[in-house]
């Protein structure tokens, strides 16, 4: 039986037991958090590792980070407005944006609280979470909304150890970091990188870009809001509802192009005419025209990398990084740069992230090892042998072609019906059955089969065996679709 305070609606919870516990103060955990503050079920805590709130905004400070997503769909849907000042906002805002959601938490985010493990203890029907601080605290329903992009990939090359210069990862950004007038090396071209170069091109003395593919850039078409324009959409929420419509439209007829080829290679014969119109150096174009299918990778939007890369303090390396030394990076053909200092914009372990060793469900198992076959999860939210236990943006629920904002709000909403059916059940513990977790899994590998990220692109999304495991594959509104209820009959009580 549901214990009082499991009910989910009980206002002054005991301090070491809670009916839920929320991991992370992403978009994520704080979507989820608004929505049982907005529905008065305040039996909840949200644990942050960090000192202030923000997940990946508060993480990635990298010069020129910013969302490639305009913001009025890039934020969250049941929230007051926010006033967006361009289409595209800068880290630094969104960071804001997200503190003032948490403050309205107020005490019911703990930060400074890293969680060091949490186990599923079937006797009682509970998970224990420890801390980092040593204590422990005990839920009946788990949330981690970590973020599947927040361990930084720091690559191996022989001899990085011994460089002397600062070797700065764009997740791992120190504030301070000042590279006016140095010679800078940037190893990779994905969506940090081409935000990141842009950046730092004009203050550096020599920028040299270490390309091993060449991405797929479209124009992002980025501007200020007029004074006027942010007037009305802060005070009209039917302006404010009908714009993000739009934009949300706009990109769900973009992503059919992941469903059709012929489509996708109509806009790339496109993107290539634009690229060699724009681009008057054969030489440089050569290098910078994609060899892989578009849509393969992340398209990525920018309107500032493919001139950056023509300013003649910037050179774009294609040959691949052989070792490191104390003051110089050394490609294979024998090319020695003198640098003083190196930025990784190498990507997250999204396949091998840490977090998964976290988790221990039944038997102690841990999701890693759940994992070990593939990694999958139903709806991209519930593994069998972890009982109560959500994860937000897990896998298969990722998106390329729209904002990830609209899959969180599809899983958050989702929770909370699943919480309010098991409540309603009086039970205490509900799992994902193991055959519908199968079939979900096989549907997935079925369906991303033939998609475009499978067509030989290395990237986050594929597994050791070549598999999507990122991403949904289809559109945010067939997500939408199997989210709007919970399918009841897919799940054991207990
Ligand atoms: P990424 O897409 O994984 O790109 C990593 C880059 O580093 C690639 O160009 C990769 O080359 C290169 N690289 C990695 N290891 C290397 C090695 N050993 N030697 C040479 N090059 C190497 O990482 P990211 O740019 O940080 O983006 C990751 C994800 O974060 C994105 O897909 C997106 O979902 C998210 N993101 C979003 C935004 C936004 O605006 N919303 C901004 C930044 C990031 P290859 O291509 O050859 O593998």
């Amino acid at each position: 039986m549901v214990r009082q305070s499991d009910s989910l609606m009980t206002s002054s919870p005991p301090s070491a037991h809670w009916s839920l516990i929320i991991i992370g103060t992403g978009f994520a955990g704080l979507s989820l958090a608004l929505q049982r503050m907005n529905g008065r079920q305040e039996d909840f805590i949200v644990l942050e590792q960090a000192q202030s709130p923000g997940g990946t905004w508060r993480d990635n400070r990298y010069p020129g980070c910013a969302c490639d997503v305009p913001s009025h769909l890039y934020s969250l849907s049941g929230a007051p407005p926010w006033d967006w000042q361009r289409k595209y906002a800068e880290a630094p805002d969104i960071e804001a944006y997200l503190a003032h959601l948490a403050h309205s938490l107020g005490s019911r985010i703990r930060y400074r609280a890293q969680v060091t493990s949490a186990s599923w203890q079937a006797h009682k029907q509970l998970w224990q979470v420890e801390l980092n601080d040593g204590s422990c605290l005990t839920c009946r329903f788990l949330v981690a909304g970590v973020g599947p992009l927040s361990e930084p990939a720091w690559p191996d090359f022989p001899g990085v150890e011994n460089f002397t210069g600062p070797l700065l990862h764009t997740a791992r950004w120190s504030k301070n970091q000042d590279l006016k007038g140095q010679r800078v090396g940037l190893i990779g071209t994905g969506a940090s990188a081409i935000q990141v170069g842009p950046a730092l091109a004009p203050e550096v003395a020599q920028l040299i870009i270490f390309q091993r593919t060449a991405p797929w850039v479209v124009d992002r078409k980025d501007h200020p809001y007029t004074p006027g324009i942010r007037r009305l959409l802060r005070t009209s929420p039917f302006l404010r509802r009908a714009y993000r419509t739009w934009l949300y439209f706009t990109r769900e007829l973009k992503g059919l192009a992941f469903l059709r080829p012929n489509l996708m290679r109509k806009i790339e014969a496109y993107v290539r005419r634009d690229l060699t119109h724009k681009v008057v150096n054969p030489r440089l174009r050569q290098k910078i025209m994609p060899k892989t299918p578009m849509g393969c990778k992340r398209i990525l939007l920018s309107d500032t990398w493919w001139s950056t890369l023509e300013f003649p303090h910037v050179t774009l390396e294609t040959d691949p990084i052989h070792h490191i030394e104390a003051t110089h990076l050394v490609t294979e053909t024998g090319t020695r740069y003198a640098l003083d200092a190196l930025v990784l914009a190498t990507g997250f372990r999204y396949q091998d992230n840490p977090m998964a060793r976290l988790f221990k469900g039944e038997e102690g198992i841990t999701l890693e090892e759940f994992w070990k076959e593939q990694r999958s999860a139903y709806l991209g939210m519930m593994m069998p042998s972890f009982p109560n236990f959500f994860l937000l943006t897990g896998p298969f629920s990722g998106l390329g072609h729209n904002s990830i904002v609209f899959m969180i709000e599809c899983q958050t909403r989702w929770i909370q019906s699943a919480l309010a059916h098991v409540a309603a059940l009086g039970k205490s513990e509900f799992k994902v059955r193991a055959q519908a977790y199968a079939a979900f899994t096989n549907e997935m590998n079925r369906r991303s089969k033939n998609s475009l990220w499978m067509q030989g692109c290395q990237s986050w999304y594929l597994d050791p065996e070549g598999r999507n495991t990122a991403l949904w594959p289809g559109l945010s509104l067939s997500y939408w679709w199997r989210t709007r209820r919970f399918n009841a009959q897919d799940f054991e009580y207990a």
